[in-house]
């Protein structure tokens, strides 16, 4: 019978990243009321350092898929190994965070195993035996609690929805399972990233540039965003114009972002736009039309022209960190 939880984390430069902490300490809480235990699984190459990690934020088992085809983190072949792991730990929940990749997984096991699942959820509980999940619809107008009837219980989380909460002395047993990938289809040419760049979904501060920008050049968001430790991100509008990749992209059909301070520019505040960035702590808005809806959202706005309030607010910041 499937029983506990398993928590399915990610991985960045050899640390599991901050929405593996997530998932595991919404894990722990969930095990409260429907029982353990509480396993993390762990992809990758060379992931052993990483076990410690799981453990400190209370994972009673860690069970390590290492293996070289996972290096590159493509879903065809994570999903291979997490589908072995699902098998081996026979889970009643599968929990993972709702990244790009953690979606794609999370996609494809419940077409494999046809086991339900809720995408996007900003929080989990257990009503009985049966797992309950909200998660936001109509672009974040409406909260749904949805009933996930069959099992493995697949539910994708939020990333920054949920709290991290490290557990004191946990020490979480070690497994490591061996995983068979058959020949992929897909294998990794070149990858694009640049070094130290904050990932948009895990910083604790976006500043974001709209149409206001009026054109590609971003250095006075993109100064500002590194003077906060922050991300930079866009509006559709600034992506479609090619003025920025689409990863930076956020809202409806972008990425969805819960940072501690939002800072948006030159943006007008568009429905789509705000389903991204609603769970923000604290929004800030600087926009040069006093009318613009983002006004009615957030909660400090500036009314002027951002090539003016922008360096002044750097510059400010700046001074103050000495
Ligand atoms: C199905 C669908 C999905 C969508 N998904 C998304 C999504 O994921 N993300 C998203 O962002 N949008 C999305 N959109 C588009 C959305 O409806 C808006 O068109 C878009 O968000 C507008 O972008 P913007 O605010 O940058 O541009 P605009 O609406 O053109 O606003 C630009 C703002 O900049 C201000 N401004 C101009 N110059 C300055 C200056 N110098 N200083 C200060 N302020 C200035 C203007 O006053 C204006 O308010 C979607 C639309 C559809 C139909």
């Amino acid at each position: 019978m499937p029983q506990g939880i398993l928590a399915v984390t990610e991985q960045a430069d050899s640390a599991l990243k901050n929405i593996s902490f997530e998932v595991i300490s919404t894990g722990k809480k969930l095990a409260e009321t429907t029982g353990g235990p509480l396993t993390a699984a762990i992809l990758g190459a060379g992931v052993d350092a990483m076990a410690s990690q799981a453990a400190e934020y209370g994972a009673d088992r860690i069970l390590l898929a290492d293996h070289e085809g996972l290096k590159d983190g493509l879903a065809d072949a994570c999903i291979q190994a997490v589908a072995q792991l699902v098998a081996s730990a026979d889970p009643a929940v599968v929990l993972i965070g709702a990244t790009s990749l953690g979606k794609d997984i999370a996609a494809r096991l419940s077409a494999r195993l046809n086991a339900p699942l809720a995408m996007d959820c900003v929080a989990v509980r257990a009503d009985g035996d049966r797992i309950v999940a909200t998660r936001p619809m109509y672009g974040g107008k409406v909260l749904a609690d949805v009933s996930l009837n069959g099992s493995p219980a697949i539910v994708a989380i939020r990333p920054r929805a949920m709290e991290a909460v490290a557990a004191q002395g946990a020490a979480g047993e070690v497994e490591t399972v061996a995983v068979s990938l058959d020949g992929s289809t897909l294998s990794l040419v070149e990858k694009h990233m640049e070094t130290g760049k904050i990932e948009l979904t895990e910083a604790d501060v976006v500043v974001t540039g709209g149409r206001g920008m009026g054109g590609d050049d971003f250095a006075v968001v993109e100064a500002l965003a590194k003077a906060l430790g922050g991300a930079v991100g866009a509006s559709r509008s600034a992506v479609d114009e090619g003025w920025r990749p689409v990863s930076d992209q956020v809202g409806q059909t972008g990425k969805v972002v819960a940072p501690n301070l939002y800072i948006a520019c030159g943006v007008s505040g568009a429905i789509q736009h705000l389903a991204g960035m609603a769970s923000s702590r604290v929004v800030v808005a600087i926009n040069k039309d006093p009318e613009a809806p983002i006004f009615s959202k957030c909660d400090f706005g500036i009314v002027g022209d951002l090539f003016d309030l922008v360096p002044a607010l750097t510059a400010e910041i700046e001074k103050l960190k000495g």
